[in-house]
């Protein structure tokens, strides 16, 4: 039965020769039963060690974790009903992908009925039921994949972890197993936990994405969330493909409020995000598909570097004259060549200001914001 998982306050640090090393530091979540949540975020920022601490293959230095009710912090991995599937495959070699499967089972005493039923449930699927009496050997990385996840399925867990079980297969494959790991999803009662570098993936497969920095959380939201109310310039550079373009700005005072002034352009800011900030260098996010060619209210320039086809669509490289790098995507750029210099605009609504401490100061709803704005303090 699934359950939800509680990370209270988790540390783990790692000493040798002398030197202390935390990979992860006061990590506090809950992640909700049977949900998919995905743990995602550059190498080392401490994905791998918080689902090993899950699973109970780590202990934390300090903290605590439990599923629903039950403390699990001192509980042996065999003892938390819990099943994970890691990158490198481990399968038997000597085995069939029947026995392979069945394994987990058999250790437990499950009478060879059950198992069998049970295995050609998880072979069904994961639409590996041609493969059922071959050999490891006679399969392709995706189908033995597939059978290092059915033998986590058969397991009936509480609890699945995956830790980047696609990194090894190509892009078709990998396609593929993002469909096949939903439907495992949906036919098991069980909190899935998935780590991966890859943002696509985290974002089109989960009800809930954790982004971690340097062993700190830095957001836990859905991932339209994330997309769309990122809490930093690190989540907003993080979530989305290319990367949100970060363009310097000014907080200066103006005759009513303030106005964010960079290069070429000046956005009308509330008073309220911006009082006591007069002269901080701020920073807007502005995603390369809400810059627009010739087109929002607030316009600039940019000289093209490099052009890139993406499908229906052109991804222009380019970099202001001032040298901030700016990446726009249009399906109307199909012409640019490099050196062009093109005037490309953003509405205000669709902007994120950060401060510069890199936290959200406010988001482009706010500058939007039609209502009269409230007189400056001064
Ligand atoms: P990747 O995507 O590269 O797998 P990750 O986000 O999963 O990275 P972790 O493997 O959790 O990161 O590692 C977090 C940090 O802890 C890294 O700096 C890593 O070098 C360090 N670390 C992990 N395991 C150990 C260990 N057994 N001993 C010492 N340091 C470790």
């Amino acid at each position: 039965m699934a359950r939800p998982i509680h990370l209270d306050s988790v540390d783990k640090e790692y000493r040798s020769a002398g030197t202390v090393h935390v990979a992860v530091d006061d990590l506090s979540l809950t992640i909700p039963e049977g949900s998919f949540t995905t743990l995602v975020g550059p190498s080392g920022c401490g994905k791998t060690t918080t689902l090993r601490m899950i699973a109970g293959l780590e202990t934390p230095t300090s903290g605590r974790v439990s599923f629903g009710e039950q403390d699990v912090t001192d509980l042996s991995p065999q003892n938390r009903n819990c099943a994970m599937v890691f990158q490198s495959i481990a399968l038997y070699p000597h085995m069939s992908v029947r026995e392979n499967i069945g394994y987990g089972l058999k250790v437990q005493g499950v009478p060879r009925d059950e198992r069998n039923r049970r295995i050609d449930e998880a072979a069904e699927t994961l639409q590996i039921t041609e493969q059922l009496e071959k050999m490891p050997a006679e399969l392709s990385g995706g189908q033995q994949q597939r059978v290092a996840l059915g033998s986590a399925f058969v397991q009936d867990p509480d609890v699945l972890l995956l830790d980047e079980p696609m990194s090894d297969l190509d892009a078709k494959l990998k396609a593929e197993l993002r469909v096949e790991v939903q439907r495992l999803h949906q036919e098991l009662d069980a909190t899935m936990v998935y780590v991966t570098h890859d943002q696509t993936e985290a974002m089109t497969m989960s009800d809930h994405v954790v982004l971690l920095n340097d062993g700190r959380l830095e957001q836990f939201a859905p991932p339209g969330e994330l997309f769309d109310r990122p809490v930093s310039e690190y989540v907003a550079r993080f979530i989305g493909t290319p990367s949100t373009n970060v363009l310097p700005a000014t907080v200066e005072p103006r005759e009513e409020g303030y106005a964010l002034a960079g290069e070429g352009f000046e956005v009308p800011a509330p008073a309220e995000s911006f009082v006591g900030r007069e002269g901080e260098a701020v920073s807007l996010g502005v995603r390369p598909q809400y810059l627009s060619p010739d087109g929002g209210d607030h316009r600039f320039t940019v000289v093209a570097d490099v052009v890139e086809q993406l499908g229906t669509e052109f991804v222009v490289h380019g970099r202001t004259p001032g040298g901030t790098d700016v990446d726009v995507v249009s399906p109307t750029l199909g012409d640019v060549e490099h050196a062009d210099e093109l005037t490309v605009g953003f509405d205000a609504a669709d902007v994120y200001v950060f401060g510069e401490d890199g936290r959200t100061v406010c988001y482009g709803d706010e500058l939007a914001n039609d209502s009269p704005r409230p007189q400056r303090n001064s």
